[in-house]
């Protein structure tokens, strides 16, 4: 009996998922969320975060290299070794978070406070879940002693929310990428949606759009406001903004963003259902962007380059006519838009020679939408299918931009993921409010998806 058993176990293939007690590593995940929580990374302060990174991986044997374009931004890199038959996969998180009005917290945004089955701060959401999960991936596969068929490497950069000066991804990318260098990597930008306490819903992010933001500068003769002019540029800049405000811009689907209003269509109520279905069918699209516009502004983005007017600026006096007026567009681009060309088709739609388009420094590199079709997304569905069964996952684009960006622009198959959360607490706790917070209950099964989907890419087959 003893030695049949061990012949067998001998002809079962390497098993890429050492067992794990998961129950057993709640309390250690619970305790890193909370200390990074705690640690105030805001803007310039990304350091701290880093030292105590560092002091978590070397403690497991676990080297660590930190790469600082400015002392108190660090960026830290810790590498699993793997044989080498595969290329790499990076997974990474931002350090910093966004600023807080102390005041407007109903608890200290610095605290970590577990309150009501929800862990409390600023970073909750953004990003420290990511953070967590990533740490104690990179803990667990040591102490497993799991041989890896690719190096598993490990990013906390620093200066995703604000990096005027570049010293996070961009100087990784820029001055450091064979430290990063990987065929896939996995980040924030993506999470399971929970409906009547169940997880229905896998967000995988695979695309986003390009800011490709312009200014319009109208010019006219100077005068007294007492005296109409019609070549004031101020009535030129009104006109031109309420045209490119109101126009529809050409809509264009690609591999994501039409998989996602398929798989969306099959979850969804009938009717809801029918405006999803209608977009892919010529005659009945147009009423679907209607709907969309009014319904859902957000996935109404999804299907073109938008253009949203964000701000003005003109005159010096109530009596004075300014001889120069302009306003800023916030121009998101598909990933595929040729820019220029756009350019050139809204100067067509504001028809005014007063009127000059000025494109705005890049602030991402173009980047193309990853792949549907790798080794790596279909890893993410089959490991979002055995955690939670009958649910549906979903490719998203974001109509924002985040470091993937700079990572696709590399040639890497970058993916977006994130822990399980309800509408409403997307809608009231989400990244970057007042009251960030995220469920304890959350976290856990979190880890264990991170735990999953890096071991099956990564480890010896
Ligand atoms: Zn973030």
């Amino acid at each position: 009996m003893k030695r049949a058993w061990i012949l067998f176990a001998l002809a079962l293939p390497a098993c890429p998922q050492a067992k794990i007690d998961w129950d057993k590593q709640k309390a250690e995940s619970l305790l890193h969320f909370r200390n990074l929580i705690q640690i105030d990374s805001r803007a310039g302060n990304e350091t701290k975060v880093v030292a105590y990174l560092r002091r978590v991986l070397e403690a497991e044997g676990i080297p660590t290299k930190t790469f600082a374009q400015e002392p108190a931004r660090a960026n830290l890199v810790a590498r699993l070794k793997g044989n080498g038959s595969k290329r790499p996969l990076l997974i990474l998180a931002h350090t910093d978070v966004v600023g807080v009005q102390t005041e407007k917290w109903p608890v200290d945004p610095f605290g970590a406070i577990l309150k009501d089955g929800y862990i409390w701060g600023r970073g909750s959401v953004d990003d420290k879940p990511v953070l967590t999960a990533n740490l104690m991936v990179m803990l667990l596969i040591k102490r497993s002693g799991m041989a890896l068929d690719r190096d598993v490497i490990f990013l906390a950069e620093s200066g995703e929310e604000a990096d005027t000066t570049g010293v996070g991804i961009n100087f990784m990318v820029k001055e450091h990428y064979s430290e990063i260098d990987a065929e896939f990597s996995l980040t924030e930008g993506g999470g399971a949606n929970i409906e009547d306490g169940k997880v229905v819903r896998m967000d995988i992010g695979t695309a986003e759009k390009v800011p490709a933001r312009a200014r319009l500068i109208a010019t006219g003769t100077s005068g007294h406001g007492s005296v109409p002019r019609m070549d004031n540029p101020l009535i030129h800049l009104g006109a031109a903004v309420d045209k490119v405000g109101r126009w529809r811009t050409p809509m264009r689907l690609n591999d994501t963003t039409r998989t996602y209003f398929e798989k969306l269509a099959t979850m969804s109520t009938p009717e809801k259902a029918a405006w999803y279905n209608g977009l892919l069918n010529t005659a009945s699209a147009e009423a679907s962007q209607d709907y969309l516009q009014q319904n859902e502004p957000q996935a109404y983005s999804m299907l073109r380059t938008s253009v949203v007017p964000t701000m003005f600026k003109a005159g010096v006096g109530a009596n004075v006519i300014p001889s120069e007026a302009e306003a800023t567009l916030d121009i998101r681009a598909l990933p595929d838009e040729n820019i220029p060309q756009f350019y050139a088709e809204m100067g067509k739609i504001i028809n005014d020679p007063e009127i000059k388009i000025e494109p705005l420094p890049a602030t991402r590199p173009g980047s193309p939408a990853t792949s549907l079709n790798t080794e790596m997304y279909r890893v993410l569905e089959r490991v979002s299918k055995q955690m939670y069964p009958g649910i549906t996952v979903i490719p998203s684009m974001s109509t924002g931009a985040s470091d993937k960006a700079q990572l696709r622009s590399k040639g890497q198959q970058s993916y977006g993921i994130g822990p399980a959360g309800t509408l409403n607490d997307r809608l009231k706790y989400g990244a970057h409010s007042d009251v960030e917070r995220l469920a304890e209950a959350s976290l856990y099964p979190f880890v264990e998806f991170v735990w999953r989907a890096v071991t099956e890419i990564a480890a010896k087959q």
